[in-house]
This record gives C-alpha cells, sequence and structure tokens, in this order.
C-alpha cells in the first residue's frame, strides 16, 4: 500500500485538485466568519466523497477506508474544517449506521449519508467527561411503552447542528450489568439513533472555537426525549464496543487529516522561502531555514507511513488498535510541530488569518485532543504492549 494503485492515485489527484481549485479560494471567509461551507459540502456530496467506503447497493462508491484517509488527507493539505466534516460525516455518521445498523435503518439513511444530502453525528463524550468512558457518562435511556426515553446531555459534538444534520447517534446507558470481578457493577450503553428535530432533543449554538472554525460543533440536550425503540442502533448493550471499533478507524482517519495538515505546511513554505528575502536573499538560502523545513518533512513522511501501515492492517483484517493510536499519536504531533515551524518561517505573516498557515496553526492543537487524546493513545499503546490498567 506504500505505492498507490492507479485507482487510489486517481482519488487522490482529484481530491488534490477540488482542494486547490475549489476550497482553497474561499475557505478562508468561511473560516473568519464561523460559517459553514454547506456549497463545498454539496460539491463534495457530488465528487461521492461521502460514500466512499460504503458499498454501491447503499449509494456509496463502493470504495474502502483507506480511500477515505486519502481524500482526508488531501482536503486538509488545504483545509481541515472541511476534512474534519467529512471525516465525521462517514467515519462517526454513515460507518456505525453501515457497520451495525437493520435493513431498514441502512435503507432510511445510508443514501442520504452517501450523498452528502445529510449528515450524522455521534454522540458520545459528555460535558464530564471524554477520555473516561464509560465512568463519566451520565446520560440514560429507558424503554418505555415501545419508545426509549432519553435525558442526559452531550458536548462537543461534530456535524450535529447543521441545517443538513438527519441525525445523532446517542451512546445511552440502558442498564446495569451484573457486577465484575472487582465487585462493581458496569452500565449496559446502547447507541440510539435520534433525528434531528426529535422533540426533547435541543441543540445549543455553535461553540466558539480556538480552530475548524468553519465545522459544526455543538453541545446537546435531551430531556424526556423519544425515539421508537426500532431507533436502537445495533444490538442492545453492544454500544461500547461498537464506538471502541468506530473510534479505532477514526484515528486511522484522522492522522491522515493530521498527516494532510502537516504536508499543507511544507507546500506553503516551500512557496514561501523562495519568495520571502532577508538580508539580500531568499529566506529559503539560510540552512536554519532549511534544517526545519527538512525536519517539517521527515515528521510528515514518517506519519504518512504510521497510518498507511494502520490502514493496511485494518483492511487486511487484523488487529490495527495499537497501529491505529501510534499513527494518531505521531501524526497530531507532526502536525502540531509542523504548525508551530511554518508559522515561525512565515513570520509576522504567519500570525495573519489570510495566509493557510494561520489557520493550520490553530487547527493542529485539536489533532492531540479529538476522537481520544495523546496520552488516551499512549495508554492504549501501553495496553496491547501488556501494561496494566
Ligand atoms: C472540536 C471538537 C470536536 C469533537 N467532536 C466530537 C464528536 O463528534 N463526538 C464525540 O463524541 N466527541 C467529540 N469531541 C470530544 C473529544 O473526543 C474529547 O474532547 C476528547 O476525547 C477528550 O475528552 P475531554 O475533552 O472530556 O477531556 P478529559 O477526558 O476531561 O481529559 C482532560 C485531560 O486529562 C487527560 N487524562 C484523562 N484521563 C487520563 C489518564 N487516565 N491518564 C492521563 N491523562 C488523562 C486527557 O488526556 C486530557 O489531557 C470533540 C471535541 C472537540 C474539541
Amino acid at each position: 500500500m506504500h505505492r498507490l494503485t492507479d485507482e487510489y492515485e486517481a482519488l487522490r489527484k482529484s481530491v488534490e485538485e477540488f482542494s486547490r481549485e475549489v476550497v482553497a479560494p474561499v475557505i478562508g471567509d468561511y473560516y473568519e466568519r464561523c460559517a459553514f461551507p454547506y456549497d463545498i459540502v454539496a460539491q463534495m456530496g457530488r465528487m461521492g466523497l461521502f460514500g466512499l467506503p460504503i458499498p454501491e447497493e447503499h449509494g456509496g462508491m463502493g470504495g474502502d477506508y483507506f480511500a477515505l484517509c486519502l481524500a482526508l488527507e488531501e482536503l486538509a493539505r488545504v483545509d481541515s474544517s472541511v476534512a474534519i466534516t467529512l471525516e465525521a460525516a462517514v467515519s462517526l455518521g454513515a460507518m456505525p449506521i453501515h457497520r451495525y445498523g437493520t435493513d431498514a435503518q441502512k435503507a432510511e439513511w445510508l443514501p442520504r449519508l452517501t450523498s452528502g444530502e445529510t449528515l450524522g453525528a455521534f454522540g458520545l463524550t459528555e460535558p464530564g467527561g471524554g477520555s473516561d468512558v464509560p465512568g463519566g457518562m451520565r446520560t440514560t435511556a429507558t424503554l418505555d411503552g415501545g419508545e426509549w426515553v432519553i435525558n442526559g446531555s452531550k458536548a462537543f459534538i461534530t456535524n450535529s447542528g447543521t441545517d443538513i444534520t438527519g441525525f445523532v447517534a446517542v451512546a445511552a446507558i440502558t442498564g446495569h450489568r451484573e457486577p465484575g470481578e472487582d465487585g462493581r457493577a458496569r452500565p449496559e450503553i446502547s447507541t440510539i439513533i435520534v433525528p434531528s428535530g426529535t422533540p426533547g432533543f435541543a441543540v445549543s449554538k455553535k461553540y466558539s472555537k480556538v480552530g475548524w472554525s468553519a465545522s459544526d460543533t455543538r453541545e446537546l440536550s435531551f430531556t424526556d426525549c423519544r425515539v421508537p425503540e426500532a431507533g436502537l442502533l445495533g444490538e442492545r448493550g453492544r454500544g461500547y464496543a461498537q464506538f471502541l471499533r468506530t473510534l479505532d478507524e477514526g484515528r486511522v482517519a484522522i492522522a491522515a487529516l493530521s498527516v494532510g495538515l502537516a504536508q499543507g505546511c511544507v507546500d506553503e513554505c516551500l512557496r514561501y522561502v523562495r519568495e520571502r528575502r532577508a538580508f539580500g536573499q531568499e529566506i529559503g538560502r539560510y540552512q536554519a531555514i532549511q534544517f526545519k523545513i527538512a525536519d517539517m518533512e521527515v515528521r510528515t513522511h514518517t506519519a504518512r507511513l504510521a497510518y498507511y501501515h494502520a490502514a493496511e492492517k485494518m483492511l487486511a483484517g487484523e488487529p490495527f488498535k495499537k497501529e491505529a493510536a501510534i499513527a494518531k499519536l505521531v501524526s497530531s504531533n507532526a502536525a502540531m510541530d509542523n504548525a508551530r515551524d511554518a508559522t515561525q518561517i512565515f513570520g509576522g505573516y504567519g500570525f495573519m488569518n489570510e495566509f493557510p498557515v494561520g489557520r493550520f496553526y490553530r487547527d493542529a492543537k485539536i489533532l492531540e485532543i479529538g476522537e481520544g487524546t495523546s496520552e488516551v493513545q499512549r495508554m492504549l499503546i501501553a495496553r496491547q504492549l501488556g501494561l496494566p490498567a
């Protein structure tokens, strides 16, 4: 997989062109207005990007998850708000329906999700904690008269409040299991599909964020929110296993997105250092600058290999939890370090919103937090090495 097949390369190239020709000229304006780029999303939908890893029978492109990763990398080379909108819509919105949904749920949602006409969101994190799930989970769902009654709240949920959001898949406590060997009762967690506009489901106004400013992130609350029993996604009590799998895949996708941002920093710097002059020559002639760019390239290259490797194991059906965590950790570090160095190379212009590196700087930090913090990745790697929990 380290050498892309003709099919992967054609996809990569078409998203590269789209990013450069369609996204790049306009995204800065959306970003400054904190506006969701509906027209760009619609064009991505027409290109089939929202259905890349979904079978054709459900309106998808019949590709695989690595194809999605390549598209995310190319989008994030130019802009991360657009990339995270696609990542969350596919990885957290469509994939759980594709993987765990009933035939009726697939028929209802997948054609709209794969066309990009509708976005699905995934509500796991709560105001009381994102790393410690299920310890920090308080949202409950109880069965009453053939309906789930949901109470609780969710924090930081991507794509949950746009005009085209169709549903949020909400992880909730639906009961308690027998105590384990340690004598502690464990919650039974299930995932329930809550369509937008359901009474009792309230979406707050958008957060004011440090980065990803043209993406949609909201806090959600559920007050005696009733949905039909058939809204259960997959088996009752399998919610924990479902989101572990969803997050393992998602980490490979976030790694790809991080590599895109890291590569975008290299691209921008290579252009700039040939134009900008100081002390009588182009700054690209100074070894201090060249070494910075060389280090940026090294980080990007190694991070890309890490996510390619994780994706290869995933697609081969082999265990990939450790490789996904390594890829996410390495590539988010690369994005953060490259964004800092690129901003430094741009000097004062690096601090101006009109240059993409300013956006890269603001967008890089969340990559070390979302879909599992860097500390959580280290915990996962340690567990995979057999170290005690
Ligand atoms: C823009 C944005 C979009 C997001 N989108 C979504 C989404 O679509 N769906 C969703 O469900 N969530 C989403 N999230 C939530 C995200 O996944 C969480 O923020 C993340 O998992 C961290 O959880 P937390 O913020 O509660 O931090 P906490 O869990 O409170 O962690 C705080 C700090 O403590 C550290 N820490 C925690 N436990 C340990 C430990 N045992 N050892 C060492 N250090 C530890 C953490 O690493 C972190 O540094 C999003 C967040 C943001 C900011």
